[in-house]
């Protein structure tokens, strides 16, 4: 049963601004949904909306199997968490979490008994005469949810909920909200900028740019097969590596020359158009350009294509097209047994820096001109500037579109439907 449904939910502020746009997503009963993306992507609005903070510009939004897009936030089954807690300062904690259900004039035993068993499952018990002001920062968090989980809803809304505490203290709240998640069996929507939250949060992930969903998939799922470039920077620590070049006919991932190659290309490119009628100086100015680019290609790094990959490639015609070639530096390897394992796909790596990471390391090179960042356990540290070789596992590349920048892969044509006027 989906406890949450968004279906084409648009928002448009008053002021013009459209902070989200057709917002889709069928969340079933206990998952835990983080809304991830940098700040002013749309986050937040969408939780608002959710909670009935923020009204609906056009869609339908259902919370157990009614439309509440005009039902009032008290009467939504949903309770919020605040990044500022927003606590009564004046009140003792046990009023802070009775308060909700003494508003809604719930029987007094009752009140009780949910601040009992709120206090309890959160460790709050020892604290429940204090004032908020005697607490710790974690405390006062763990009040915020009790607060929530008194009015025993069916979606919890947290927003940013952590996002005030120390690092230390994030780390053990986060343990905390799994467990408490796991033990409440209850549908949790949780906003956050920080994508370590969301790899270890969430049973989903929708990530958003510029009130967009960009995909919406499980933390491995995401960081395995990332659906466009920009899930790809966003999605893992540190990010995927990218590189820019073109598919050849035999298999080949071959690195384009560094940009300053590109005037010499473009105006090779315009002779060769015009090759039937060069002058002679321009047919001597053409060949001498031709041989000098041709040389340094053979220095551009080269890149076996694994062969499903590559068919994948070849069948959507990327064959002598631009791509991005991506890697996660978890996927880059110095070591002697990957190197002859992937023998088509090492290259030089002159390292200028490592940084020592407790059990792994993060080396930082070159591949060809552009820059490489490759994660590797301790054991094969390397001294900053020596000349090593790398390879990549060529089964974890990416190749993405550089125009729509969509990762290419094989279900993309499949069962689209065809645009007006194609050819059969
Ligand atoms: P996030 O939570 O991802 O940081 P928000 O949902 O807060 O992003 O904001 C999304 C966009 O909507 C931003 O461009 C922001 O400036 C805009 N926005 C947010 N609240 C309002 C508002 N009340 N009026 C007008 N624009 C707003």
């Amino acid at each position: 049963m989906s406890d949450v449904i968004l279906r084409n939910v648009n928002k448009i502020y008053p002021n013009g601004v459209q902070a989200v746009f057709d917002f889709n997503i069928e969340i079933e009963r206990g998952e835990f949904i983080v809304l991830a993306g940098p700040s002013g992507c749309g986050k937040s609005t969408t939780l608002r909306m959710i909670a009935g903070l923020e009204e609906i510009t056009s869609g339908d939004l259902i919370i157990n199997n009614k439309r509440v897009n005009d039902v009032a936030p008290r009467d939504r089954d949903i309770a919020m968490v605040f990044q500022n807690y927003a606590l009564y300062a004046h009140m003792t904690v046990y009023n802070n979490l009775a308060f909700s259900l003494l508003i809604r004039k719930v029987d007094e035993d009752e009140i009780h008994r949910r601040v009992m068993a709120a206090a309890e499952i959160l460790g709050l018990v020892p604290y429940l005469n204090r004032k908020p002001k005697q607490l710790s920062g974690g405390q006062r968090q763990r009040v915020a949810v009790g607060r929530a989980i008194v009015r025993n809803p069916i979606v919890f809304l947290l927003d940013e909920p952590l996002s005030n505490l120390d690092a230390k203290l994030r780390g053990t709240m986060r343990k905390e909200l799994m467990l408490l998640h796991n033990r409440l069996n209850a549908t949790f929507v949780y906003v956050t900028h920080d994508q370590i939250e969301a790899l270890t949060l969430a049973s989903r992930i929708v990530v958003m740019a510029d009130g967009r969903v960009q995909q919406i998939a499980t933390p491995k799922e995401m960081f395995d097969n990332p659906e466009n470039l920009f899930v790809a920077g966003f999605i893992g620590t540190p990010p995927m590596n990218f590189f820019h070049g073109e598919i050849s006919e035999d298999g080949y991932f071959i690195q384009n020359l560094p940009d300053e190659y590109n005037p010499k290309l473009e105006e090779l490119a315009s002779l060769e158009e015009n090759k039937e009628n060069l002058s002679s100086d321009e047919l001597e100015k053409y060949n001498s350009l031709k041989k000098e680019i041709d040389e340094a290609s053979l220095k551009c790094n080269k890149i076996k294509i694994a062969d499903d990959k590559f068919a994948v490639l070849k069948e959507q015609g990327y064959i002598g097209k631009q791509v991005v070639m991506a890697s996660r530096p978890e996927y880059v390897y110095l070591d002697d047994a990957h190197l002859a394992q992937f023998k088509d796909c090492v290259f030089d790596l002159d390292s200028d820096l490592d940084e020592m990471l407790g059990a792994y390391s993060l080396v930082y090179g070159k591949f060809g001109h552009e820059n490489i960042i490759a994660k590797v356990s301790v054991r094969e540290v390397v001294k900053s500037g020596e000349k090593i070789k790398a390879c990549f596992d060529n089964s974890k590349l990416h190749f993405f579109d550089v125009d729509t920048t969509r990762r290419i892969r094989a279900e993309e044509y499949v069962g689209l439907p065809k645009e007006e006027g194609d050819e059969e």
